[in-house]
């Protein structure tokens, strides 16, 4: 699962997507609890509520909609019970989802994506390992897979050893 939306910036300025947890886990073989501290995954209840929400006015503007485009009457009432557990039914289901899925597969932040990438010694766009890469003059080290170039003694707080 990848995350579209979230951006990185690598060393040089250069954006990417972010190796989602679940490629990074394949494609190193480490355990996501190795992986990724709890504080690095996406997050369940803003996530849940957010979209929940967003999901169900949508789908309460949809049923007016067919009404007033088709004549079909699907709009949910929103005075009796059964519209509004109709509508908690939506942001409920759909909102649990989602805040599953960015839990369980999105990185909170691209930061965090970076940091916790670099920890275990990858790259963060594309997961190959790089931290046997000797730095460039700038001090960067360029994913020979991809090419995206990072500051990983910056970034993990160690030194280069020489
Ligand atoms: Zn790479």
């Amino acid at each position: 699962m990848m995350f579209a939306w979230q951006k990185l910036v690598d060393a040089r300025g250069r954006k990417w997507s972010p190796c989602s947890i679940r490629q990074a886990c394949i494609a190193s073989g480490y355990s996501r609890e190795f992986l990724v501290r709890e504080d690095e995954t996406g997050r369940f209840w803003s996530n849940a509520l957010i979209l929940g929400l967003v999901y169900a006015i949508l789908m309460m503007l949809f049923g007016e909609l067919t009404g007033v485009l088709f004549g079909i009457d699907i709009s949910m009432d929103f005075l009796s019970l059964p519209g509004q557990v109709q509508f908690w039914g939506y942001a409920i289901s759909f909102g649990g989802a989602m805040g599953l899925i960015n839990k369980f597969y999105g990185w909170r932040k691209s930061a965090a994506a970076v940091r916790a990438m670099i920890r275990a010694g990858l790259c963060p766009a594309c997961a190959y390992r790089i931290d046997g890469c000797e730095p460039e003059a700038d001090g960067c080290t360029v994913c020979p897979e991809c090419g995206a170039a990072w500051r990983i003694y910056e970034i993990d707080g160690t030194t280069p050893q020489d």
